[in-house]
């Protein structure tokens, strides 16, 4: 901790002096002022006395990193080091109190966290009508674009989409993950910048990320080994298509689309149309309704291992385009046509390894 209280007032351990009755601000147990020599000064509760509200251990990253980024978004509004909010049993890295608008809390997360409580304590602050603000460590900077990071961590903010923030003490500055997608093939994409100021936070992205090349003979040479190392995943989908005489590394070229998805898609938009249309045209029917193709969508969606919802987004409207795409497509080729109840089969979609 960076503030305790002495005599019922704040005091920040950059200034504090020696002495032994410092208490927590939180749970108001004793406090010992540390000293290190790579450490700026902080405040330790007594090991056999933890705190009795969770917050991380203080390293020297997560010290340094709080107090810059207390520097960074100075100009938002008023700053507090670890303000203490007892209704939710939370304490706020960093607190900006914005002048006529909601207050941000600040986490800035080094160390290992898991999803619910990355959940419970978003959803702690959205209660008292707080924007909380997930900044990450050197940790998951590390870290590759992926389901681990996007599901816990990746929020909106005006400018820059679906983003991931990241502080790097070092360079003292904060860098962006931003527009965060999967391309059809299920490959996460993003742009990155590395901002100075809050006026660049502010501004949005001031370039286009770039689209995305589909790489089909990289993405089919992968598909081949995992389903060879039966994983997990692709194995799943391989054991829906084996029935219907279709194989993983077949799938039809006209089902291939150059869409973007929310990066919630699991093995990607390519591979769930592909088994949305095996199991459409393996019907015993010729008349398809919209209720059929929305429980298929559904069905395949959590084959492929798509997610419902992150910590802060959820994936209904993507889906429903999805579905209206393809079926869009499969009308537009002539493989369906439309009718007053939904569509009707017009012609078989070959998969390239039948005969
Ligand atoms: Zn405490």
């Amino acid at each position: 901790m960076l503030v305790a209280v002495l005599q019922d007032k704040l005091v920040d351990a950059l200034y504090a002096e020696r002495r032994s009755d410092y208490v927590c601000p939180a749970c108001h147990q004793r406090v010992g002022l540390r000293h290190g020599t790579r450490v700026q000064p902080y405040f330790a509760h007594r090991p056999q006395a933890p705190c009795t509200i969770l917050s991380e251990g203080e390293t020297p990253q997560h010290i340094a990193g709080k107090r810059q980024l207390a520097t960074f978004f100075a100009d938002w509004g008023t700053i507090t080091l670890e303000h203490v909010l007892p209704a939710i049993q939370q304490r706020a890295d960093c607190w900006v109190a914005r002048p006529a608008r909601s207050p941000v809390a600040l986490e800035f997360q080094c160390s290992p966290i898991m999803t619910r409580h990355v959940l419970a304590r978003t959803r702690g602050y959205q209660k008292l009508g707080v924007q909380p603000l997930w900044i990450l460590g050197s940790r998951y900077a590390q870290q590759k674009l992926g389901w681990s990071l996007i599901e816990r961590f990746a929020m909106r903010l005006r400018g820059w989409g679906l983003c991931l923030l990241f502080w790097d003490v070092r360079r003292q500055r904060l860098r962006i993950d931003h527009h965060l997608y999967q391309d059809a093939l299920g490959n996460y994409h993003g742009g990155t910048a590395w901002l100075t100021g809050l006026a660049e936070l502010i501004a949005g992205a001031q370039w286009p990320i770039p689209e995305p090349v589909l790489d089909y003979p990289l993405w089919r040479s992968k598909l081949a080994r995992d389903l060879h190392l039966r994983t997990a995943g692709v194995l799943a989908v391989q054991e829906h298509l084996y029935p219907l005489g279709h194989h993983l590394l077949d799938i039809p070229m006209a089902l291939a689309t150059t869409a973007k998805t929310v990066p919630l898609f699991g093995q990607g938009l390519l591979v769930w149309r592909a088994l949305v249309a095996a199991k459409l045209f393996a019907l015993p029917t010729q008349n398809v309704t919209a209720a059929t193709v929305d429980r298929l969508a559904e069905a395949c969606f959590a084959i492929v291992g798509g997610h419902r919802r992150t910590v802060w987004l959820t994936i209904d409207r993507t889906l429903e385009i999805a579905k209206r795409h393809l079926m869009a497509d499969l009308v537009s080729q002539g493989y369906l046509r439309e009718t007053a109840g939904g569509w009707a089969i017009q012609r078989q979609l070959g998969w390239p390894g039948e005969n």
